[in-house]
């Protein structure tokens, strides 16, 4: 229900009926528009960079396999900050104030969940490995591209028609495994899959890339965390439009490897020792069928960003954030976690010295799915917090405990 349609019913059940009381509902309504349209603030979701986040969404950028996103992502974030640098491994690294000796990073990662080529068969057909935490359960019928020698090759994952699968000895429907899902790419036998340049340890995207839905949401494969990459490179972009000038040096990391254990994350803040981070990543929306509540808790797409109470979510930092969330109107879904955050999180927080680290997430229906789905309201409202954050902090913020 929205904040208007609330003021209308409050004042409908107070004085019923009336025209005088209908004249008065309709001054406030109008009213009511008018403030809400004065704070909205400007989307950051013009056609620039919803070309880009699209471009950036449809290029594959597997776990380990990187660079083709951060090519893409470096030079959109180049023309916001002074200088840019990427680590051994593909970590990209937009700097802003690079001589500042107090360091506040923003974080996404950028790695996208995928398969390897692990095994291929004499009929031509190729067995596979994870690649991160991909689901096995989706699998069948899809489309996919294998990232050979040669180049992309076309392939799809192969399974059995409704009419044939329950001609086998148990009788039963087969259940997607890694261990029985296979690919076929058109290659008769082994030696033609070769001669397509794919080999054992070739890397495998699957095809589905960014559309948008009715109602503001966008769906897409690996908006987990692609849409945190496209998010801090908004900000930077931000910074730069309203000429903001920090107290300190500000690092836009996008890192690699965060899905099989945040191991991007792990290498760049060792690099750049940073004062502060503040990490973005995709969270659950719990609104939809099969999600229990009182587990997962109540975080719904649309309603605003989630941050997270957590061992390792420096706590007065957090404390700033809500502030200025509320401060600037930005509704937080809040929410815990038990032990560590599982995002690159944890890796900043416990690397080096200890860095005062805070988590703030994005709702996203079907996670690692083809069909990540978020609300462009989320995207907006992230971005303001991130920015409207990093106006607040400086050298001298009081992060201290006791
Ligand atoms: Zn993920």
């Amino acid at each position: 229900m929205s904040q208007k349609l609330k003021i209308i019913r409050k004042i409908m059940s107070k004085e019923k009926k009336g025209k005088e009381k209908e004249k008065e509902v309709a001054k406030v309504a109008s009213k009511s528009k008018t403030i809400k349209e004065v704070q909205k603030p400007t989307s950051v979701l013009t056609e620039d960079a919803v070309g880009f986040l699209r471009n950036y969404i449809n290029t594959p950028s597997a776990v380990g396999f990187e660079s083709g996103g951060q090519k893409l992502w470096l030079d959109y974030i180049k023309p916001f900050v002074d200088t840019h640098f990427v680590d051994p491994y593909g970590t990209a690294v937009g700097v802003i104030n690079p001589d500042a000796p107090f360091k506040v990073v923003i974080e996404a990662h950028c790695d996208e969940i995928s398969w390897f080529v692990n095994y291929i068969n004499n009929e031509g057909l190729i067995y596979v490995k994870r690649n991160g935490g991909v689901d096995h359960q989706i699998a069948p019928a899809k489309r996919v591209l294998i990232h050979g020698k040669k180049g992309a090759v076309k392939a799809v994952f192969g399974w059995p028609a409704i009419h044939t699968r329950l001609s086998n000895p148990d009788n039963k429907e087969p259940v997607a495994k890694v261990d029985n899902l296979f690919l076929d790419c058109g290659a008769r036998n082994k030696k033609e899959v070769e001669e397509l340049g794919i080999h054992i340890g070739s890397v495998i995207t699957y095809e589905e890339g960014f559309d948008e839905l009715a109602n503001g949401y966008y769906i897409g494969r690996a908006m987990d965390n692609r849409i945190g990459g496209f998010m801090i490179a908004e900000v930077a972009r931000l910074l730069k439009n309203n000429k903001k000038r920090l107290p300190y040096g500000l690092y836009i990391v996008n890192a690699v490897q965060e899905e099989i254990g945040l191991r991007g994350a792990e290498m760049i803040a060792r690099r750049i020792k940073p004062n502060i981070a503040i990490i973005t990543d995709v969270t659950h929306d719990t609104q939809t069928p099969m999600i229990n509540k009182i587990i997962e808790g109540d975080v719904a797409c649309g309603k605003g960003p989630s941050p997270c109470y957590g061992p390792a979510v420096h706590n007065k930092l957090l404390k700033i954030v809500e502030e200025v969330a509320e401060k600037n109107n930005i509704p937080l879904q809040m929410r815990t976690v038990s032990r560590s955050t599982g995002t690159d999180t944890d890796s900043f927080a416990y690397a080096n010295d200890g860095c005062p680290s805070v988590l703030i997430s994005i709702p996203l229906r079907y996670m690692h799915t083809t069909v990540e789905m978020l609300h462009k309201d989320d995207i907006d409202s992230t971005v303001q917090l991130m920015y409207e954050t990093l106006l607040t902090l400086s050298p001298d913020t009081n992060l201290s405990y006791i």
